[in-house]
């Protein structure tokens, strides 16, 4: 039945895999839980989730340095508003399309459902790259972008956040125009600098969430980080907040990388390290290949597009974050992963794995969080810039901290607890899946067919 369901969702819109595989993983999740639940069958509620519930696709032109035109493409989906308003990042990257942004979309409904915050699911972006834009590009390029989406977004409406190439400065311009033309003040997004409303540690929330995540995983073990060497992909927000948290709690991270290759540094990217690598990828913007300029003893190796696997995942350690894009392990680095002695993998990403791969990851039974878990601490810490917002104070970073921890450890116990619930104990896939589609669910149920 639910494999007719997916067929009908591939026929409608063919050229969107990543949605086709968002969804897909979802439902044969859903089996078993719809089995126990056939009142969610019989009023359509997955047929109803799977379609946004609206969609806005808008021009975004803009003028470079030189005075020439450029014209990009500006998407917002609004996917579900269920349990709350639509809450979800903005991606800039050429890479973005529909069908990547409706596969985040998706996972973003279940994953705001899991933080226990009031918070629906929706997700935006452009095919705007802002590597080697000037600050007056992006500020002009966000300008136009904003110029657009404003009539769309509001602080009870859709909130939406930072995502791949959407950090503190593109925030800081959008927030200025949707100002200026709104000429209100609002909560309208999040991430924003403290000095304008932003909640201390919202930059650090989803890296510090992944490795909070991964404490509780491995406590059901009676283990902790100490000495625990860890793999981290990416250098951007979340890989970097990913090392700081794990240099605290006692582990030791060899890797960091962007699309250009990756670094190894077997003495460890320490306190010291991580703040050149803050400086060179938040402030002067360049290449992860500079570390190993900088620290001789660590060995950069550029991508192979020959190679059918990623060397980063092929290096000896205990723990991985993925934390850089969609499918950035292949089955192949799952099973090199494993091979290589890894028994925790905690998702920064979001759909880091590959479908093969994630069935490598549950069928060798290591302690496997997928992203909509792992790293549901930025939006739930989103949630929190939000309640911060409209009561008009500021929390201390302790209290924000603390509330982002007692929120991942609420989503690590309650994925367990649907995992067991559903007969596969520990399979935080089914977990996360069943425990958030379950709040979405009752709420549709209990607001009609809407
Ligand atoms: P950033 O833009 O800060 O960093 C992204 C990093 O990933 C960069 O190092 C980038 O390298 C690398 N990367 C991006 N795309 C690719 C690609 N196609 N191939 C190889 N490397 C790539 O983004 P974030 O750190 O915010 O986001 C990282 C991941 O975490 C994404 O999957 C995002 O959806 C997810 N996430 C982010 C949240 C947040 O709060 N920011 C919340 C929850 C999930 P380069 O600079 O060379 O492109």
């Amino acid at each position: 039945m639910l494999e007719e369901l997916y067929q009908k969702i591939v026929e409608k819109d063919p050229a969107q895999p990543e949605f086709h595989q968002a969804v897909q993983e979802v439902l044969e999740s859903l089996e078993v839980v719809l089995e126990k639940h056939p009142e969610y069958r019989k009023a359509k509620i997955v047929e109803r989730m799977v379609e946004p519930e609206r969609v806005i696709l808008f021009r975004v032109p803009w003028v470079d340095d030189n005075g020439e035109i450029h014209v990009n493409r500006g998407f917002r989906i609004e996917m579900n508003s269920a349990i709350g308003p639509y809450k979800g990042g903005l991606r800039f990257h050429p890479s973005v399309n529909l069908g990547i942004l409706k596969f985040l979309a998706f996972e973003q409904v279940l994953k705001n459902a899991l933080t226990t915050i009031p918070m629906g699911g929706g997700k935006g972006g452009c095919d705007f790259d802002p590597k080697g834009k000037s600050d007056l590009e992006v500020m002009r390029f966000c300008q136009s972008f904003m110029s657009e989406l404003f009539r769309h977004i509001g602080p009870n409406t859709d909130i939406p956040a930072g995502d791949i190439g959407v950090g503190g400065r593109e925030i800081g311009f959008l927030f200025g125009q949707y100002k200026k033309l709104r000429n209100e003040w609002s909560g309208v997004l999040t991430g924003k600098g403290l000095e304008y409303g932003g909640s201390l540690i919202r930059p650090e929330a989803t890296g510090y969430g992944a490795v909070y995540f991964g404490k509780e995983m491995l406590k059901t073990r009676g283990e902790s980080y100490q000495d625990k060497i860890c793999i981290v992909s990416g250098s951007g927000n979340v890989a970097q907040y990913t090392t700081e948290k794990i240099n605290q709690l006692g582990g030791k991270v060899v890797t960091l990388s962007d699309s250009g290759g990756y670094i190894y540094d077997e003495e460890g990217i320490d306190a010291e390290r991580l703040a050149f690598v803050m400086n060179l990828k938040n402030v002067r913007r360049g290449r992860i290949s500079e570390y190993a300029d900088k620290y001789p003893n660590a060995v950069y190796t550029p991508v192979d597009p020959e190679l059918d696997y990623n060397p980063l995942w092929n290096t000896k350690a205990d723990c991985a974050f993925p934390s850089a894009t969609q499918n950035e392990i292949n089955a192949k680095d799952a099973q090199n992963l494993i091979d290589r002695g890894v028994y925790l993998v905690s998702e920064g990403a979001n759909m880091p794995t590959v479908p093969d791969g994630v069935n490598i990851f549950i069928e060798n039974k290591i302690l496997y969080g997928p992203g909509k878990a792992a790293n549901a601490g930025g939006v739930a810490t989103s949630g929190l810039e939000m309640a911060q917002n409209s009561a008009f104070t500021i929390w201390t970073r302790e209290e924000v901290d603390a509330k982002l921890h007692n929120i991942m450890i609420n989503i690590h116990a309650q994925a367990l607890a649907a995992s067991e619930a559903y007969g596969d104990k520990g399979n935080y896939v089914l977990g996360a899946n069943a425990a958030g589609f379950c709040k979405v669910a009752d709420a549709m149920m209990a607001q009609g067919v809407v």
